[in-house]
């Protein structure tokens, strides 16, 4: 007899037993390292000015998603862990050559604001270089995308993270200076320190005015709306005309959800759709979309399909770089779509 991964527990996962394990153990040493639950704007991920607003909403207001009470699936759980395992590392080693470092320093805003109450802390504080140190670790698949330009690893809600530490820190005379250290969690990279400096720092205004965008959260008693979709059209030159008659151009249009869906832990609760949807475009839509793939024919490009960003919300260029963050599930979704549509040999959509 086949002995299925149900019949050993497995359902979908890892053994259920081992997983109450894993989360119980987590409980335990998120309390023993004073790992804040998630019930509370936080600096890290909710002062990223492209944050989702319906997400921090879930996040603030009690959504469990069964795991309670640290709200958290074990995978970002695990992450996390992991994270924090890197911090520890570099923070040892310092302390080892002879440093004063502070780990986890509390950040507390120096004004009102609903932000007092978000649980910042900053990595590392080296006292006796008055020095801060975010330590990320993002996948080998960052620095392949950075190019050799370290500098793009360098995320803008990075930027507002550690400019809302470093600003409050700095006016308590704390400290003087500040960076990121990279380490490629997947160890196919050196680490490479990056200095905060230059146009990575967020003036204080602008931090107070992303917190202040965002402070009707606390007291909201709806969740804000989802995500937009991104739609777009492929434009088909389709047959010769017969003489004196218009073109009977073919038009297909797609939608996908933002990639940030894909990671989002409230995604069951919030139900989002599906990542990629073939939808008919209205007729403005299609006569927006002839035109512009019109107009490229006309000027000497022979490609068909055209793709053509619908909508006054995005432009060629934010299609291309929404494509690129978008998670290799929607990838594949919509490289079908594609296939089926175009028959063979369908001009990929940007990197997809
Ligand atoms: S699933 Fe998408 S729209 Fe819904 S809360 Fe998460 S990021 Fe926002």
């Amino acid at each position: 007899m086949r002995i299925s991964r149900k019949d050993l527990g497995l359902d979908g996962g890892v053994p259920a037993h081992f997983r109450e394990a894993l989360v119980r153990w987590f409980e335990k040493d998120g309390a023993a390292t004073g790992i804040p639950e998630r019930d509370r704007l936080r600096y890290s991920s909710d002062l990223d000015p492209e944050a989702c607003h319906r997400k921090i909403w879930y996040g603030l207001h009690g959504e469990t998603q069964g795991l309670a009470p640290t709200r958290e699936t074990l995978g970002s759980q695990l992450r996390f862990w992991g994270g924090r395992r890197f911090e520890d590392a570099i923070g040892s080693a310092l302390v080892e050559s002879g440093l004063t470092v502070q780990r986890q320093a509390l950040v507390k805003p120096l004004r009102p604001s609903a932000w007092c109450w978000a649980p910042g802390h900053a990595d590392l504080l080296v006292v006796d270089w008055r020095r801060l140190l975010e330590i990320k670790a993002p996948r080998a698949e960052a620095f392949r995308r950075a190019r050799g330009k370290p500098d793009e690893l360098v995320r803008v809600q990075y930027r507002y993270q550690l400019s809302a530490y470093f600003h409050e820190l700095h006016r308590r005379g704390l400290v003087e200076t500040a960076a990121w250290i990279f380490l490629d969690r997947e160890g196919s990279n050196e680490p490479v320190e990056i200095e905060f400096e230059g146009d990575f720092v967020v003036p204080i205004e602008g931090v107070v005015a992303e917190e202040e965008a965002k402070a009707y959260l606390v007291t909201a008693d709806e969740p804000p709306p989802r995500l937009p979709f991104t739609k777009i059209a492929k434009v088909w030159k389709g047959k010769p005309p017969r003489k004196n008659q218009a073109a009977q151009r073919v038009v297909k249009g797609y939608s996908w959800r933002s990639w940030r869906c894909g990671y989002c832990q409230w995604e069951s609760v919030c139900k989002p759709g599906e990542a990629v949807q073939e939808f008919t475009p209205s007729t403005e839509e299609r006569a927006e979309a002839v035109t512009a793939a019109e107009r490229r024919w006309a000027t000497g490009n022979k490609t068909t399909p055209q793709i053509v960003p619908l909508g006054s919300r995005i432009n060629e260029t934010e299609v291309a770089e929404a494509t690129c963050e978008a998670e290799e599930v929607a990838a594949g979704v919509l490289e079908e779509a594609t296939d089926e549509v175009s028959g063979n040999g369908a001009e990929p959509m940007g990197p997809f």
